[in-house]
C-alpha cells in the first residue's frame, strides 16, 4: 500500500481505511451503472436509494425516534449558527448560549443577528478550560444552544443540561457527532459539519426534531428554511452528493463494527492513554482541560517552552505522526483522536511522547 500517515489534525479528519478503499473500488463504476457517483444524477433512482441509506443510518445508529427529520446541508457548521436563530427564533423570547469556546462565541455572535441573546453560562474567566456545571437555561428562551465539544480548548460535555419540551436543546455536535451513545431525545436540533466525525468536508448534518420546523415563518427565504429541505429530504436543489455518499459508508462501517457503543469504548480507551500519559508525566505534559471537562476528541497539552513543543511536533512529524500542533488560541500541542483514528495510532503517539520526555526532560 501507499503511504499513509497517522493523522491527528482537528479536521478534516482521518477516514477509516476500509472506507476510503471501498469508495476507491467504486470509483469509476458505482454500483454497476457505468459511472462515478460523482457523475450521477441526484435524481436517478440509483442515487435516491443510496441518500435515503445514509439518513436511515444516522437514524438507526443514534436510535433517532421518527419525530426526528434528518437533513443534509452544505454551507458547514457554520451555517447552523445562523440557521438555528432564524429557524427556531420566538418573538420576545430570549435566545439562550452556554459559551464554551471559540465555536460557541462564534455561534453567540450570528444569534445576535437575530434576536436578544443571553448568554447563561461561560468558562472564558479560566481559558475555556471546563465546561460550566449545573447549566440553567430559563423556561422562557427560544431555545437552548450548547457546543458538545470544544475542538480548540478540548472539553466537552459529559452530562447534557436539561431542559423542558419547549425550550429546545439544540447541540452543535461537529467534533463530537457519533463519538459516544447519547439519549437523542433530549435534543431539539443536533449539527455537525461531517469532516470530522462522521465523514469528509462538504456537508453538514442536520437533525431536527419534526414540530420545530413549523417555527420558521414562510415568508423567509426558502433556502433558508430547515423546512424547505426536509420537506424535500435534502434534495431541494443539487445535495453534496459525493460527501453524503463517504458518510453513508462511514455510517455503514460503523455499523459492521459494532456501532456507537463500540466505537464509545474505542474512544474511551485511546483517551484514557493519552490522559494517563499526561497525568504521569510529572509536569512534562500538562493537559489544558481541567480533568472532569476532558475531551474524547481533542487532548490538548502543553510542554514547558515553545520551543520543546516545536521539536516535539517536528520529531513526530519524522515518525509520520501529523497535525500535532495546537490551535494558535491555545498553543501547544492537540491530538485529535476522532472515531476513525485507531487505537494502534493512539498507541504509537504514546509511544513517541514517552521516548520524547525520556529524551528532553
Ligand atoms: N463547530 C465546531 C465545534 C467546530 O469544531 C467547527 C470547525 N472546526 C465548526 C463548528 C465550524 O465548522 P465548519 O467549518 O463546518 O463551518
Amino acid at each position: 500500500m501507499t503511504k499513509r500517515v497517522y493523522n491527528f489534525y482537528a479536521g478534516p479528519a482521518t477516514l477509516p481505511i476500509e472506507v476510503l478503499k471501498k469508495a476507491q473500488k467504486e470509483l469509476l463504476n458505482w454500483e454497476n451503472t457505468g459511472m462515478s457517483l460523482m457523475e450521477i444524477s441526484h435524481r436517478s433512482k440509483q442515487y435516491d436509494a443510496m441518500h435515503k441509506e445514509a439518513s436511515s443510518l444516522v437514524k438507526e445508529l443514534m436510535g433517532l425516534s421518527d419525530e426526528y427529520k434528518i437533513i443534509w446541508l452544505q454551507g458547514g457548521a457554520s451555517t447552523q449558527f445562523w440557521m438555528v436563530p432564524l429557524n427556531l427564533r420566538i418573538a420576545g423570547k430570549p435566545l439562550e448560549y452556554v459559551n464554551t469556546g471559540t465555536w460557541s462565541t462564534k455561534a453567540i455572535k450570528e444569534a445576535k443577528f437575530y434576536g436578544d441573546v443571553k448568554v447563561v453560562a461561560s468558562s472564558e474567566d479560566e481559558k475555556f478550560s471546563y465546561i460550566p456545571k449545573n447549566v440553567k437555561f430559563s423556561d422562557k428562551a427560544a431555545y437552548a444552544h450548547i457546543t458538545g465539544n470544544n475542538t480548540i480548548y478540548g472539553t466537552e460535555y459529559s452530562n447534557w443540561p436539561k431542559t423542558s419540551f419547549d425550550v429546545p436543546l439544540v447541540c452543535d455536535m461537529s467534533s463530537n457527532m457519533m463519538n459516544k451513545v447519547i439519549d437523542s431525545k433530549i435534543f431539539g436540533v443536533i449539527y455537525a459539519g461531517a469532516q470530522k466525525n462522521i465523514g469528509p468536508a462538504g456537508v453538514t448534518l442536520v437533525i431536527v426534531r419534526e414540530d420545530l420546523l413549523k417555527r420558521v415563518p414562510e415568508e423567509t427565504p426558502t433556502m433558508q428554511k430547515w423546512r424547505t429541505h426536509s420537506e424535500k429530504d435534502s434534495l431541494f436543489n443539487t445535495c453534496p452528493c459525493w460527501a453524503i455518499y463517504i458518510c453513508k459508508l462511514c455510517l455503514e462501517y460503523l455499523k459492521s463494527i459494532g456501532g456507537i457503543p463500540e466505537i464509545e469504548k474505542r474512544n474511551r480507551q485511546k483517551a484514557k492513554i493519552l490522559y494517563n500519559l499526561i497525568d504521569k508525566s510529572d509536569g512534562f505534559y500538562k493537559g489544558h482541560a481541567q480533568p472532569d471537562s476532558r475531551s474524547l476528541m481533542n487532548v490538548t497539552f502543553r510542554l514547558q517552552t515553545e520551543e520543546l513543543e516545536q521539536k516535539c511536533v517536528e520529531e513526530a512529524l519524522k515518525l509520520n505522526l501529523i497535525g500535532l500542533k495546537g490551535h494558535r488560541s491555545v498553543g501547544g500541542m492537540r491530538a485529535s483522536i476522532y472515531n476513525a483514528m485507531t487505537i494502534e495510532g493512539v498507541n504509537k503517539l504514546a509511544d513517541f511522547l514517552t521516548e520524547f520526555k525520556e529524551n528532553n526532560r
